[in-house]
């Protein structure tokens, strides 16, 4: 079990006479550690876990909060026992820093898109990023990047990855509490259309034409794009095995252009294997 760093306090008279007192009172077990890291990404995945409120409070009781800069400036050397690691990599800074991360985690967890699959930022992964530099940045010989943004376990061995753009908190507490108690996180990895069903969510894509990447989308979001009348766009995913390809011809027979399909696929997700192969055979570059 990791150690925190310890102020040390010389022992007082008044200290020294309530020793005995103190033997006798039980010993509290040692809380597991939990430390979230963050890489290239919004900060929206962690403050899934700062908006928790009063489920979080469970959780601090669980758990010793070793590293979350989001939540408190104080911290306490590793190793740790949970490590939750948002965001992707795009610098060489952080190729290392997530392998002496990893060096220090029993378990470690990705969280969200940008974890998982290289996020949006994973848009440069098709492109020339020295463009894009360019265009964003006044003075471009300042930036140091990477060509690509790729997901966490891409560079180190990763125990779970949790899906979704932002991460749903229910889930994300689901996957803490599996961990701690050395259980696998009930996790769906169906697609959206299994929870359009249990919902009684009427189909868009049957009933409006409204093209929907649900079919090859993993659960989890409580099926909230279908149940306001819009078509998934992906945020959580894919699915396990996806069959991307048979929905795109779909979409074609829903009038959707190359152009349009390749986009479809290629947002929060594009790196991501399932969603990857379809925006590149739909790329008119190609
Ligand atoms: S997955 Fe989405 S919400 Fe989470 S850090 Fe990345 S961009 Fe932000
Ligand atoms: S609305 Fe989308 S997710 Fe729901 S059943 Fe239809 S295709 Fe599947
Ligand atoms: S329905 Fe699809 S796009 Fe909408 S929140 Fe859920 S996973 Fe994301």
């Amino acid at each position: 079990m990791p150690t925190a760093k310890k102020k040390t306090v010389k022992k007082s008279s008044k200290a020294k006479k309530s020793k005995a007192v103190r033997k006798v009172q039980p010993k509290h077990k040692v809380k597991p550690t939990l430390a979230v890291w963050k890489f290239a990404s919004c900060d929206g995945c962690q403050l899934s876990l700062l908006s928790c409120e009063d489920e979080l409070l469970d959780v601090v009781g669980g758990i010793e909060l070793a590293y979350f800069l989001e939540a408190t400036s104080a911290m306490i050397d590793g190793p740790y026992d949970v490590s939750l690691v948002e965001g992707s990599i795009t610098t060489e800074f952080d190729a290392k820093r997530i392998l002496k991360i990893r060096e220090q985690s029993k378990i470690l967890i990705t969280i969200g898109a940008c974890a998982t699959a290289g996020g949006i930022q994973g848009l440069k992964n098709f492109a020339n990023v020295n463009d894009y530099i360019k265009a964003v940045y006044a003075r471009p010989e300042y930036i140091s990047t990477l060509k690509t943004s790729m997901p966490i376990k891409d560079y180190v061995d990763v125990d779970f990855e949790l899906r979704g753009c932002p991460i749903d908190k229910g889930q994300l507490l689901e996957v803490i509490n599996a961990t701690l108690n050395g259980r696998v996180p009930a996790i769906p990895h169906y697609s959206q259309c299994v929870e359009c069903k249990k919902n009684g969510t009427v189909c868009v894509m049957v009933a409006k034409g409204t093209p929907c990447l649900g079919p090859v989308t993993q659960a989890g979001c409580g099926n909230l794009c279908p149940s306001t009348d819009r078509g998934c766009y992906g945020c959580f995913g894919p699915s396990e095995l996806p069959n991307g390809f048979s929905l795109a011809k779909q979409f074609e027979k829903l009038g959707m252009n190359k152009k349009e399909i390749r986009d479809f696929f290629r947002s929060y997700n594009a790196s991501a294997g399932g969603f990857r192969e379809i925006s590149e055979a739909y790329d008119l570059k190609k």
